[in-house]
């Protein structure tokens, strides 16, 4: 029987700061394997427009983007694996990725799986995927073409998504629980002056009003106590991300659900690096996540040189 083969290093998650170590690991000479579920890109793929990630001066898609970056890691030799990754054995010193495709053997782990989007916790949510309740404003907006539409949420992707949608939808309404929106002041103005989206204010979402389809929402104002409701085709929840770190919880250390790792990358299990939005850490961006694939491999080939 022939030898398990035992690289130096999996790659968990293929968005930017799992091809950035990919890259990185390729330019070392690492042997490596990156593993993906779906394809390339993660959240930022589902990006509609990305503007702050240097180099792009008029911005680029995430799509595109994490093509770009995919093949870039493939030119210096990485093997980009699409299997899903049932289970993971991180504590012994050779770690174990059970996929299905079979399992794989590694001295390092980079664990890169991101974040996914947060759940509104509303009755029925689950159930309406797809029949009015979406997450993603860039992949699904364009069912909702002429319709009215609702985006759930304050920061950046709410009011990203509320933008993208008032040009496909005929109108918006934008409910957010606080009195004005944590996205950054860039997006302030253009919805404004967007002529077809009405930002409903200290305002929450309490039911979903349903048949077969999403019909409604009815709402309820935090501040004057007042009940409401709208009537609409689709709601986007936008509500925050929460990290991929069902795999893991009962191996490593984690704070609000997130892998406990600083700058270095470094888990509280040697050899075992986080990096991206699946660990602590205050600004999550394509640009910071790119950083940590880099700053993690750094940190791997010194733990292989001191593991011969
Ligand atoms: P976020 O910044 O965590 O904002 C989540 C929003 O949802 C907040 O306004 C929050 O309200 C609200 N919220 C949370 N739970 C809720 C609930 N149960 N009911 C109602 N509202 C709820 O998440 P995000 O907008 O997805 O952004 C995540 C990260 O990605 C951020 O770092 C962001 O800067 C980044 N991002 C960047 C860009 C860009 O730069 N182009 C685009 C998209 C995302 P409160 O305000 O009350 O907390």
């Amino acid at each position: 029987m022939s030898e398990k083969h035992i690289y130096d290093m999996i790659i968990i998650g293929g968005g930017p700061a799992g091809y950035t170590a990919a890259l990185y690991a390729g330019r070392a000479g690492l042997d490596a394997l990156l593993l993906e579920k779906l394809s390339a890109g993660g959240q930022m793929a589902l990006t509609h427009q990305i503007d702050n990630y240097p180099g792009f001066e008029d911005g680029i898609d995430g799509f595109t983007l994490a093509e770009r970056m995919r093949r870039q890691a493939e030119r210096f030799g990485i093997r980009s694996k699409y299997a899903e990754v049932t289970e993971l054995e991180l504590k012994a010193a050779v770690k174990a990725a059970v996929t299905t495709s079979g399992t794989f053997y590694a001295k390092t782990v980079v664990l890169a799986m991101g974040a996914g989007p947060r759940e509104l916790g509303a009755d029925g949510e689950a159930e309406l995927i797809g029949r009015g309740v979406a997450y993603c404003a860039s992949c699904d907006g364009m069912f909702y073409k002429g319709k009215t539409v609702a985006v759930v949420g304050g920061g950046d992707t709410a009011a990203a998504d509320a933008l993208l949608l008032s040009r496909i939808a005929k109108k918006v309404y934008l409910i957010h629980r606080r009195e004005s929106l944590r996205a950054a002041k860039i997006y302030h103005l253009p919805i404004e002056n967007a002529g077809n989206i009405e930002f409903l204010k200290n305002t929450v979402v309490t039911e979903l009003l349903h048949g077969e389809k999403l019909t409604g929402l009815r709402l309820k104002n935090t501040v004057t106590e007042e009940e409401s409701a709208v009537e609409c085709d689709g709601v986007f929840i936008s509500v925050g991300r929460k990290p991929e770190t069902r795999l893991v919880e009962n191996q490593l250390e984690l704070e609000n659900g997130y892998i406990t790792a600083g700058e270095s990358t470094k888990t509280d299990i040697p050899g075992v690096f986080a990096a991206g939005d699946i660990r602590t850490k205050p600004l999550r961006q394509v640009v910071t996540a790119v950083a940590d694939g880099a700053a993690a491999v750094h940190a791997a080939v010194d733990y292989l040189a001191e593991n011969e």
